[in-house]
């Protein structure tokens, strides 16, 4: 009976790793690549330092927030959701950086019109609710996003320019411009003067992996990597009805990102069909809500 099993899985893990164009794909789900950890950049952007500060300023941020009554209280249903998808992704965050293990995640949900989400460096997590809303985020929605910032802190990604924008806002010490820093998010709602805002922008490069590593913790965590195409595509739609996407100006992904994660679904899916125990050819279609329209 566990031969049969076991020969059952094998012959689904094969099929698998069979792309849909008969290409044979080697690897496990997306190539992990060595992070960059040279003496210069450790001088320039020690991990100790960038860990402290973005400890202080996350605190700060949700607790200006919860005097403002911007923070959605833990019983929240949202935030039951957006930390039960975290507690299935972040086990599969230590493939991709060992030190995950040993960091603190938090996940916290704002109340705010902005299209935006943000993964400070040590697994610090925020959601606004207007990212949620109006995009109708399903599920595996959600946890595209959450895999692509989290897949930011993972990769230590703008490391210098990470020591930069706190340096910085801690010399000006403005409290809504240091939190900008992060998360380009002012909890004051008022206006920073220009100078004192300082928003961290990721490279393309950055945004290519981050799309990409991002999805492959989803799969893993049994979340539809599909789900990242739906995701840039209502993304899309709102930007294209003129409506502000905060996210978009600090993850500068460009024209051909949906065609990146569509060129990388032969090792993506292989990773969803394992971890929901079924072959890719089994997978059903992937349904969004289409509600971003
Ligand atoms: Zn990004």
């Amino acid at each position: 009976m566990k031969k049969i099993f076991v020969l059952a899985a094998l012959c689904a893990a094969m099929q698998g790793a069979v792309a849909q164009d008969g290409k044979q794909v080697v690897q496990d789900g997306i190539v992990v690549k060595p992070l960059k950890d040279g003496l210069v950049r450790n001088i320039l952007a020690p991990e100790e330092q960038i860990n402290q500060q973005s400890a202080q300023q996350y605190t700060s941020l949700m607790g200006q927030a919860r005097e403002k009554g911007a923070l959605v209280p833990s019983d929240d249903p949202q935030v039951k959701r957006l930390r039960a998808i975290a507690q299935r992704i972040i086990p599969q965050t230590a493939r991709w950086n060992p030190k995950a293990k040993q960091w603190n995640w938090q996940v916290n949900l704002l109340k705010s019109d902005q299209v935006n989400a943000f993964c400070m460096p040590g697994g610090r997590i925020a959601f606004f609710t207007g990212i949620i809303d109006k995009l109708k985020l399903t599920d595996d929605e959600i946890a595209a996003v959450m895999g692509h910032e989290i897949a930011h802190a993972l990769r230590e990604h703008g490391r210098e320019r990470q020591s930069k924008a706190t340096g910085t806002s801690l010399i000006t010490g403005i409290g809504g411009a240091v939190l900008s820093a992060w998360s380009g998010y002012d909890v004051r709602g008022v206006a920073n003067a220009a100078g004192q805002m300082v928003v961290l922008k990721f490279s393309r490069d950055e945004e290519r992996e981050a799309d990409l590593v991002g999805l492959d913790i989803a799969a893993r965590a049994g979340y539809d990597p599909r789900a990242g195409i739906a995701l840039w595509n209502k993304m899309a739609a709102l930007d294209e009805r003129g409506a502000p996407i905060e996210l978009l100006s600090t993850h500068p992904g460009g024209a051909n990102r949906i065609e990146q994660i569509q060129d990388h679904m032969n090792v993506l899916l292989p990773l969803y069909a394992r971890a929901k125990g079924t072959s890719v050819e089994r997978l059903p279609a992937y349904r969004t809500n289409l509600a971003a329209r």
